[in-house]
């Protein structure tokens, strides 16, 4: 795909005017399951509004428009002659900042092989849309909007006060875990999107244990509950999004399968597989949004999964995570590591197989914020049911995420 973008390039540049002219605007071709925000993460150009809008213009698409794979797009990227001086001359530009910003620009691409030469050597320099027509306005995504600010806003408009523990009434853990207290603030202003796994219609995979079924959308559901409370309960600002406003943080081995889950903001989850992605990706990057409007830089995406595989085969804990992401690949080692060492203290052989990898989900590619994807077990197996099951485990699980994931 490297090579195909490169001689597109190629035949741009030695046909037609080396000057940022209009039409001059780098190509590149759709992988299977790509989406507009995938396509352009991968040029680093999905966080600007207003390039979104230009691949739109440039391509008589809409951002609900479904890339077509192995079709040819334009990319906000003009394509320009370096004059082998310096880049001002060359776009004939005065700024030197923004000189600046299109040389770190084009440094990234040829850091991560996206581009296949320094600018230096073949001579072309890429100019994204954004640094010339809209650095300034980085957050102007129009977003639909969606009234409660987070999890700890549902529960209390106060809830930052300490002076006032009694009101930290989170209704979503349920009767007996709605009271959550602020026991530090070290996480204040870090936001966390959870997203437990299925729901609505779609139990995700099932295992049997003493003649029940387990359904993975609960047990994920109740290890996320238990995360989340653990984020709040040190100030982190919490979204989860996919609820259950019946069930709260559960204990009991057999968590009843039922189907009555939403999102946030209150709608049923879709009954169709691919709106179901959509639909929490969207309000994802909606918040992520809104968010960043009002001052949050760090945002965290956690899809939490239990996997179904053979009967025989145990699991460990995989932690997937946003391809070209480097905030993601740190934050997935960081867990990784803090989850083997609390093997070494707690499995008897002390041998603990979980992996990081990158892998193409739709809850990785398609979400602004730095995104993990975890599957916890595999459900089929007698031996990871039993992480599942024990609500204790539940709990130890919930607390190895928290502590791997923040650090405290
Ligand atoms: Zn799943």
């Amino acid at each position: 795909m490297f090579f195909r973008t490169y001689y597109l390039v190629f035949i741009l540049s030695c046909c037609w005017s080396l000057a940022l002219a209009q039409n001059n605007y780098l190509q590149a071709i759709a992988k299977p399951g790509d989406g507009m925000l995938s396509f352009l993460r991968r040029y680093q150009l999905e966080t600007y509004s207003c390039n979104i809008d230009k691949f739109c213009a440039l391509n008589k698409v809409t951002r609900k428009t479904e890339l077509i794979k192995g079709k040819t797009y334009f990319l906000p990227i003009q394509v320009a002659k370096f004059n082998a001086k310096n880049i001002r001359a060359s776009l004939n530009i005065s700024d030197f900042n923004t000189a600046l910003a299109i040389q770190k620009y084009n440094e990234l691409m040829l850091a991560k092989q996206v581009k296949l030469k320094s600018y230096k050597v073949d001579r072309e320099l890429w100019v994204p849309h954004h640094i010339l027509n809209c650095a300034a306005n980085k957050s102007t995504a129009s977003v639909p909007k969606i009234t409660l600010i987070s999890e700890n806003e549902v529960a209390d408009p106060n809830y930052q006060q300490e002076s006032n523990p009694g009101k930290r009434k989170f209704p979503i853990f349920g009767p007996d875990f709605a009271y959550t207290p602020l026991l530090s603030s070290k996480l204040n202003g870090q936001v966390f999107f959870i997203d437990a796994g299925h729901g609505g219609n779609d139990p995700g995979a099932i295992g049997r244990y003493n003649g029940h079924d387990l359904c993975e959308d609960e047990y994920a559901y109740d290890v996320s509950l238990r995360l989340c409370r653990k984020l709040i309960s040190h100030g982190a600002i919490t979204y989860m999004i996919t609820r259950d406003p019946n069930d709260g943080i559960r204990g009991g081995t057999i968590l009843k399968c039922d189907k009555d889950e939403q999102v946030w903001g209150g709608s049923r989850v879709s009954t169709s597989h691919r709106m179901r992605l959509f639909q929490r990706s969207n309000i994802i990057n909606t918040l992520y949004e809104q968010n960043r409007k009002a001052g949050l830089s760090k945002q965290v995406s956690i899809s939490i999964h239990i996997d179904s595989r053979g009967r025989n085969q145990q699991v460990d804990l995989f932690i997937y995570h946003q391809k070209g992401s480097e905030e993601g690949k740190t934050m997935a080692n960081r867990l990784f590591k803090s989850i083997r060492n609390k093997y070494e203290i707690y499995r008897k052989n002390g041998q603990y197989e979980g992996t990081v990898t990158t892998r193409d989900l739709h809850m990785l590619r398609e979400t602004k914020p730095t995104a993990l994807f975890l599957e916890l077990g595999n459900i089929r197996h007698p031996r990871d049911q039993q992480r599942i099951v024990l609500e204790s485990n539940r709990e130890a699980l919930a607390k190895w995420l928290f502590e791997g994931l923040t650090g405290l």
